[in-house]
C-alpha cells in the first residue's frame, strides 16, 4: 500500500513520485510506503492552506470551529480501535498505549472544541477619552513538525489548538510514523473540515521538514523532536520571522525523599520510564533517591523491572520495541558507556521468547549509582533505561535535579508540605508533579520546557495563546 499526501482534502503522490518505505518495529519488516515530499509538495500544501485561510475556513466563526472540532472528536472516538491499530503497528506501541493515544487525540479535539469560542481579549484602563482593547487573532498558516514517538497525541495537541484559534495547518509527520495522522485527516474531511484547513505532507526531515520551516508562507511553526533539529527549524524560521514553539525532550528527574510513600511511588516511577519504551520526551529518566531509603528502593524497583515483559506490540507487552534500528543502536551505545564506566546494572526486564527476530527490542534496564555528571544522567537516551542516583540532602537533590541542559518535567515524592513547595518553586522545569507524575496525560495542563527542552507552551488553554497573535486597538473618542 502506498500512502499519499493530503492537500486541500485530496490525495496526491509526491510530485517526484518518490516514496519512503514504512517498517513495522515489532518485526523489522517493510509493509507500506509513504510519499517522499519535497519543497514543491510543501509549497502546494502551504498554498492550499493560504487559500483556505483567506476563504471559507478563515470566515468560520469560533462557534462553527467549535462544533466542527466536536464532530471530529466524536468521529475519532468512534474510530478509536482503528486508529489504535494503525498507531500500534506503525510505532511499535503496545495496544493499550496506542488505545490511550487514540483516546487522547479525540480528547484534544473535544478540549479545543470547548475552548474555541472562549478566547477572550481584554480591555485596558487608559485615559477616559480612550477605549483600549486587545483581540487575539490567528497567525494565518501554521506549520507542525511532528515526531514519531506520539504521532496522534502530538498532532492533536498542536493542530487542534491551531485550528480552534482559526489557523490553517500544514503538517509534516515523522518519516517513521505518519499513518495514523493520514487517517485522522481522512476522518476530518469526512466530518466536514473545509478543504485546505488541514494538509499533511509526509517526508524526510532534511527535505520536507526543512522546506516547511523555510517556507515564507508559514506564519508560525510548532516543532517537537530533538534539540538539534529544533535548532535548525528555529534558524530557518528566523529567516522569515516566523515565531516557533519548540518541545525538545528532557532528562526529567523523579526525586524520592525518605518520607515518601514508596509503595505509591515505585509503580509510577517504573511506568514513567517504560511507557512507550522510554521514547517519551517527559520520561522520568533520572531517579534521585535519598540515601536512607536508597538500597531498599533499588531492591524493590529491581523486582518491578525484572517482572516487565518486552515483546511485539500486538501482544500488548509492558514494553514494545523501539522505533527503528538507529534508535536501538543509540540506546545500546548508552548501555555500552555504562559498561565502560563500570556502572552497575541493578535489574533488567525480560524479553519475550516469541518476540520476532527482526524487531528492535530493548528490555528495560535499571542502572544504579550513576554519577550525576555521566552522559547517562545528562543526555536524553530515549529508551527504557533508568539512571538511579543517591543523594543526602534536599539542597543536593535540587542541585543534581537542575544540573542538566534540560528542564521539562520533574516528579517530587515527599510527605513534607513545605518541602513540596520549596522544591516545586526551585526546580528548573516546565511542569512539576508532587506525589504523582504525568497527571494522567494532562490534556488540560500547559506543557513545555526551558533550556534545551525548548520554549513556548502547548496543551491546555495556554496553547491557544501561542497559536494566536495579540492586537491592541486604541480608540480615541
Ligand atoms: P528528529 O528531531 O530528527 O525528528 C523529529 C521531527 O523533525 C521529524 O518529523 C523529522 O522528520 C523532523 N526533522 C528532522 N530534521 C529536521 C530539519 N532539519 N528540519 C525540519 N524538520 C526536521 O528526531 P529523530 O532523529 O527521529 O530522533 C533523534 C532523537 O531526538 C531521539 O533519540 C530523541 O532523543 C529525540 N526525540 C525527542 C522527541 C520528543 O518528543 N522530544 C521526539 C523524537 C525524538
Amino acid at each position: 500500500m502506498i500512502y499519499q499526501n493530503f492537500i486541500g482534502n485530496q490525495w496526491f503522490s509526491a510530485l517526484t513520485g518518490e516514496t519512503i518505505a514504512v517498517y513495522d518495529p515489532s518485526t523489522g519488516q517493510e509493509y507500506a510506503e509513504i510519499a517522499r515530499s519535497g519543497a514543491s509538495d510543501i509549497d502546494a500544501a502551504v498554498r492550499a492552506a493560504r487559500t483556505a485561510y483567506e476563504g471559507a475556513w478563515g470566515k468560520t466563526s469560533p462557534a462553527e470551529r467549535s462544533r466542527l472540532l466536536l464532530r471530529l472528536s466524536v468521529a475519532l472516538q468512534d474510530q478509536l480501535e482503528v486508529l489504535a491499530q494503525i498507531e500500534s503497528r506503525d510505532t511499535g506501541k503496545p495496544m493499550k498505549q496506542a488505545r490511550a493515544d487514540a483516546a487522547a487525540v479525540a480528547r484534544y479535539a473535544e478540549f479545543y472544541a470547548g475552548a474555541a469560542d472562549k478566547l477572550h481579549g481584554a480591555t485596558i484602563p487608559y485615559p477616559r477619552d480612550y477605549t483600549v482593547m486587545t483581540v487575539r487573532e490567528p497567525h494565518g498558516v501554521t506549520g507542525h513538525i511532528v515526531p514519531w514517538n506520539y504521532p496522534l497525541q502530538i498532532f492533536g495537541r498542536s493542530v487542534f489548538a491551531s485550528l480552534a484559534a482559526g489557523n490553517a495547518c500544514v503538517v509534516k509527520p515523522a518519516e517513521d510514523a505518519c499513518l495514523s495522522l493520514l487517517k485522522v485527516a481522512e476522518i476530518a474531511a469526512d466530518v466536514g473540515l473545509p478543504a485546505g484547513a488541514l494538509n499533511i505532507c509526509t517526508g524526510l526531515g532534511a527535505e520536507a521538514g526543512a522546506a516547511l520551516s523555510a517556507h515564507a508562507g508559514i506564519d508560525h511553526i510548532s516543532f517537537t523532536g530533538s534539540p538539534q533539529a529544533g535548532q535548525q527549524v528555529a534558524i530557518a524560521a528566523a529567516a522569515h520571522f516566523a515565531p516557533v514553539t519548540l518541545e525538545l525532550g528532557g532528562k526529567s528527574p523523579q526525586i524520592l525523599f525518605s518520607d515518601a510513600d514508596i509503595e505509591a511511588a515505585l509503580p509510577v516511577v517504573l511506568n514513567a520510564i517504560i511507557q512507550n519504551a522510554g521514547q517519551t520526551c517527559s520520561a522520568g529518566s533520572r531517579l534521585l533517591v535519598q540515601r536512607a531509603i536508597y538500597a531498599d528502593v533499588i531492591a524493590r524497583l529491581s523486582e518491578l523491572f525484572q517482572a516487565t515483559r518486552t515483546g511485539a506490540a500486538s501482544d500488548d507487552p509492558d514494553c514494545g520495541p523501539l522505533i527503528n534500528a538507529r534508535q536501538l543502536e543509540r540506546v545500546r551505545s548508552f548501555l555500552g558507556s555504562a559498561d565502560e564506566a563500570g556502572i552497575l546494572v541493578a535489574a533488567r526486564g525480560v524479553l519475550d521468547a516469541n518476540a520476532p527476530g527482526g524487531g528492535y527490542y530493548q528490555a528495560p534496564v535499571l542502572l544504579a549509582d550513576v554519577p550525576p555528571d555521566h552522559r547517562l544522567a545528562q543526555e536524553e537516551i530515549f529508551g527504557p533505561v533508568l539512571s538511579a542516583i543517591p543523594f543526602e540532602t534536599e539542597a543536593q537533590a535540587l542541585h543534581i535535579a537542575n544540573n542538566t541542559p534540560f528542564g521539562l518535567v520533574a516528579g517530587i515524592w515527599t510527605s513534607d508540605g513545605a518541602r513540596q513547595l520549596r522544591m516545586a518553586r526551585a526546580i528548573r522545569s516546565g511542569q512539576v508533579f508532587i506525589n504523582n507524575y504525568g497527571a494522567g496525560g494532562g490534556v488540560e495542563l500547559p506543557f513545555g520546557g526551558t533550556g534545551q527542552s525548548g520554549y513556548g507552551r502547548e496543551k491546555g488553554f495556554e496553547a491557544l495563546y501561542g497559536f494566536t497573535t495579540l492586537k491592541t486597538i486604541a480608540i480615541r473618542h
